[in-house]
């Protein structure tokens, strides 16, 4: 059998890491039995819609490396992929449960479904459909008509009916009718059918094997089976993973906002897709293996049914950035040094000799093992970024001190008369004479050059700072330091 499986958001708002993380494991299942992924969009809710969500979605799988088969954006031969564009499939479904008496027209108003569903609540019941409109005649239905009353369409559900299934994450579950509510809407006032309903005749055509979703559908599944059954349909098997749980162990709420929770933000913060990929693969699935560090492939090829876990996922923003300084610190410089150019590029305008490739190129390899994101480079590299440096109160002291001065004052002088260009080899033989002439070794040599380049004691390859930092900044920033140290005795 080839395995086909899907995504199938709602276009609601941005992608959120749990609906990327079920967008990742249906199309590592997918990948992994050399089947199909398929991205559906399902946005039929018209009230929640927002608009260019879909198109954020695609743009945003794609960052994160996961590509489609079929789908929105792609085609396919199931196309149109989207549920407003699939009304008339549905209402050609919908027409024929009406016509074989599985489906009728439901004329009761939201106060009196609410005042039947409150006398049930009364009476220690589970709130369920009465079944009031099941068996209206044709004039009493030209009745309500006549009273204005626009029908929705119900599903009718067989009383005291138990569907049951095997989750393949939490093993067989059974529901009866009367708790999932009986008879329920499919298709509402204005005509468009529900979620239950159109996932259901989309996942049916789009010959749908595998559903895997969040835990919070589980209670969708049973009224989707009742679609199931009405048509004779086989149903694809469903697997509920399990909760992402935030930091105090409870369900992550979408507005903690102590957690960055949607993956445009975490592409804003500069992380790489390829650690956001990892990760999520391992939020409630876990490898054989101890081995944390996974690519796109790997993962692939290990990833199974069998290891999605039941119990909740907790999200640890702490090993999410471990993750991503790993591959920071592995990812290929050059292309290391275009992804960091958005954020060097907002410090050009003050600080003109940072628009150079082979400049960012070289401060991004300064700072590539150090990084947890790239938006941090600026503020990292701050001292490169900018033509004054603020020197810290350690410089100070530094500069203050006899040899401090003396250091800083011979620094300047060759500085003074240098004419060639830094580079890290011609920094190393500049700091070995200007030791040579003032006497010093060590941090007596080290710290007041460090305090005047970049106004900190400590930092980076002393060298290839000199030599990134560049003569005339350094020379700028040689003489401004002088000055304070005179000023300040
Ligand atoms: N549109 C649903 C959602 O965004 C998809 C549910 C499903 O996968 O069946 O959660």
């Amino acid at each position: 059998m080839t395995v086909r499986l899907r995504y199938a958001p709602s276009p609601t708002g941005h992608l959120h890491i749990g609906g990327a993380r079920t967008a990742l494991f249906n199309y590592l299942y997918a990948r992994h039995c050399g089947g199909a992924f398929i991205l559906r969009i399902e946005d039929t809710d018209i009230d929640r819609h927002v608009d260019a969500a879909a198109e954020e979605f695609a743009q945003n799988l794609r960052w994160l490396g996961i590509e489609w088969d079929e789908g929105v954006f792609q085609g396919g031969p199931h196309a149109p992929y989207s549920c407003m564009e699939r009304l008339p499939i549905y209402a050609r479904y919908v027409q024929e449960l009406k016509d074989k008496g599985l489906a009728y027209e439901c004329f009761c108003t939201e106060d009196e479904l609410a005042e039947a569903a409150n006398a049930q609540v009364q009476a220690g019941e589970m709130p369920h459909y009465s079944g009031r409109c099941r068996h209206l005649s044709e004039s009493e239905r030209d009745a309500f008509r006549a009273q204005g009353r626009t029908p929705t369409i119900r599903l009718r559900v067989p009383d005291a009916h138990t569907v049951t299934f095997t989750d393949l994450v939490r093993g067989p579950l059974s529901f009866d009718s009367r708790s999932t509510g009986g008879d329920y809407r499919i298709v509402k006032s204005n005509g468009i059918p529900v979620y239950n309903f159109a996932v259901v005749v989309d996942d049916h055509l789009m010959e749908i094997t595998h559903v895997i979703r969040g835990e919070e559908h589980i209670s969708n599944t049973p009224r989707q089976l009742y679609v199931y059954e009405a048509f004779g349909w086989e149903a694809p098997r469903f697997g509920h993973v399990s909760l992402i749980l935030g930091e105090n162990g409870k369900k992550l709420s979408k507005r903690d906002e102590s957690i960055v929770q949607f993956i445009e933000q975490y592409k804003e913060l500069g992380y790489l897709p390829q650690a956001i990929f990892n990760f999520l693969a391992l939020l409630g699935w876990s490898p054989e293996g101890e081995q944390e560090l996974l690519g796109h492939d790997e993962l692939i090829q290990q990833f199974d049914l069998n290891r999605l876990s039941k119990s909740g996922a907790y999200f640890d923003a702490a090993k999410l950035s471990w993750m991503n300084a790993q591959y920071l610190r592995a990812h290929d410089l050059d292309d290391l040094a275009g992804l960091a150019k958005p954020y060097l590029m907002r410090c050009v305008e003050t600080a003109p000799w940072t628009k150079a490739d082979s400049w960012q190129r070289e401060l991004v390899a300064l700072y590539q093992d150090q990084l947890t994101c790239l938006s941090e480079l600026p503020e990292a590299a701050r001292a490169f970024l900018s033509v004054d440096v603020e020197w810290s109160s350690e410089a100070r002291a530094c500069l203050r001190t006899e040899t401090g001065a003396l250091v800083a004052g011979q620094f300047t002088e060759m500085l003074r008369q240098l004419s060639d260009p830094i580079t890290p080899d011609s920094a190393r033989e500049l700091l070995k004479s200007l030791g040579q002439k003032t006497g010093t070794k060590g941090k007596d040599l080290y710290f007041p050059v460090r305090a005047i380049a970049t106004g900190e004691l400590h930092g980076k390859d002393l060298n290839r700072t000199l030599a990134l930092l560049g003569h005339s900044l350094l020379y700028a920033r040689a003489q401004a330091a002088l000055a304070f140290v005179s000023e300040s005795e």
